[in-house]
């Protein structure tokens, strides 16, 4: 019989979670003892991904994100949606600044 890898899991301390997410569910009845390796599908390009225990770790207790809040996008995809989006930005600004100019 064939075995699956087993995910991998780290403790969780749902203690450093961002104040929102101590508003949820999970936090109120200590439903997060771990965290687990969670497989996905890209929502773009349909490739195999995992959203790793670590990488679920530092989100949430590191950069405090929502405790609900999961992965869509493979790391390459995340990667150039991130690069877009930087360039909106620098191009968004760009616009501000040659707006005020011409507005002075
Ligand atoms: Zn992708």
């Amino acid at each position: 019989m064939k075995k699956m890898p087993k995910p991998r899991t780290i403790a969780a301390n749902p203690d450093a979670w961002s104040a929102e997410s101590k508003q949820s569910v999970a936090f109120e009845h200590r439903l997060t003892k771990e965290y687990a390796d969670i497989g996905y599908r890209c929502w773009r390009c349909g490739r195999p991904s995992i959203f790793t225990a670590e990488e679920q770790r530092c989100a949430y207790e590191v950069k405090k994100a929502y405790i609900a809040q999961t992965r869509i996008l493979c790391a390459a995809c995340w990667r150039e949606s991130n690069d877009i989006a930087a360039q909106l930005e620098a191009c968004e600004k760009r616009w501000k600044q040659s707006k005020k100019r011409t507005e002075a």
